[in-house]
């Protein structure tokens, strides 16, 4: 599959990509493992993927240093990577956001020490904080793109008023935000905006959290410090629901000789909308699954087919 090109950069990044939330993570999910991580990471770039996607607040650093350390091993291209990035979380006060030009230029310092690199290739504010000025904030990263040392400029958690003061001057390249099949508040929110203005989208979220993968039947319990723990698709009637429509994907899958989750991914990777799908993975065996979904190629009739069933939650 073609790489795609991120905003008015020079960044062209697969299409599919891998978020890296659950390498190094810790303080995200319970009992991750990070040689796995590792691993998870080697699998992708082995596999055709090229785009991941990291933060500082994933691990507090962690997720960015075991990135750096595996682009260090000779098999791999740093120059044939694209790394992702974000930061906005205070070190030590994660409670606390910051987009003040001066923790931006630090937060790119500290995450090019961690990545072992000298130049990030797509940066973005993770979450907006309440006091600087989004333009301002931006102003600050466009520099940092001059000087070399990030690629794309982008944005995450934003509401729509705070991406169009962002992009006062048009620097921003990228869009991340909360979006799935579950999940389409971004449609009417963001997608015209972006559209005419060349910035573009990766979905966070895109399994759902796992359960667009088809294999729930049963409400899960997750520990009480793992993010899924409060999220509410996970419980009763919402759940039920979910899964019966997540169960009618299976003959569309079989049609393909795919997995509801390669299908669903597949349906990402033919929304117009959508620049990359960065699915998260905590086994090995899911990223090799995963990155054949870029093997598939949705008819037009199916691409409407899951749009329609979905389009109760929306
Ligand atoms: P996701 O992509 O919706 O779901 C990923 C999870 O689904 C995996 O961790 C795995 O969890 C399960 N899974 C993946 N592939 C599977 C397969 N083939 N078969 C069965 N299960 C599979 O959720 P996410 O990873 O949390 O989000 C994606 C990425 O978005 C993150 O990694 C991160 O980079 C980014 N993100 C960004 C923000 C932001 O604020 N910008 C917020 C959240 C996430 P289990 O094995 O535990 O089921």
């Amino acid at each position: 599959m073609a790489d795609v090109k991120i905003g008015k950069s020079a960044v062209y990044a697969s299409s599919l990509g891998l978020g890296a939330n659950a390498i190094g993570g810790h303080n995200l999910f319970a009992g991750l493992d990070d040689e796995q991580g590792k691993d998870i990471l080697r699998t992708a770039l082995r596999n055709g993927i090229t785009l991941i996607d990291t933060a500082y607040i994933y691990g507090e650093g962690r997720s960015e240093e075991l990135i750096g350390a595996v682009l260090q091993e000779k098999e791999f291209d740093r120059s044939k990577v694209i790394i992702a990035t974000k930061a906005a979380h205070t070190p030590g006060n994660p409670d606390k956001k910051d987009n003040s030009p001066a923790f931006l230029t630090q937060a790119v310092e500290d995450a090019l020490a961690r990545l072992q690199t000298a130049y990030i290739d797509i940066f973005y504010i993770h979450f907006p904080d309440e006091q600087t000025p989004k333009n301002e904030a931006i102003a600050a990263l466009h520099q940092l793109k001059e000087a070399g040392k990030i690629r794309a400029i982008g944005v995450s958690n934003f509401s729509l008023d705070q991406l169009q003061e962002a992009n006062q001057d048009g620097y921003v390249d990228i869009l991340e935000e909360e979006y799935s099949l579950l999940h389409r508040q971004a449609e009417t929110t963001f997608f015209p905006y972006l559209a005419e203005h060349d910035i573009s989208f990766v979905p966070y979220f895109p399994l759902a959290s796992g359960l667009l993968t088809g294999k729930y039947e049963k409400e899960p319990t997750f520990a009480e410090n793992d993010i899924r723990s409060s999220n509410p698709d996970f419980k009763g009637e919402r759940f039920a629901k979910i899964v019966e429509t997540v169960n009618q994907l299976k003959p569309i899958a079989d049609n393909y000789d795919a997995t509801i989750t390669q299908l669903v991914l597949a349906w990402y990777l033919k929304n117009p909308e959508i620049t990359a799908v960065i699915p998260g993975a905590k086994k090995v065996e899911q990223v090799t699954a995963n990155a054949q979904a870029m093997d598939i190629h949705l008819t037009k009739a199916d691409y409407q087919l899951i749009d329609h069933l979905f389009a109760v939650f929306n």
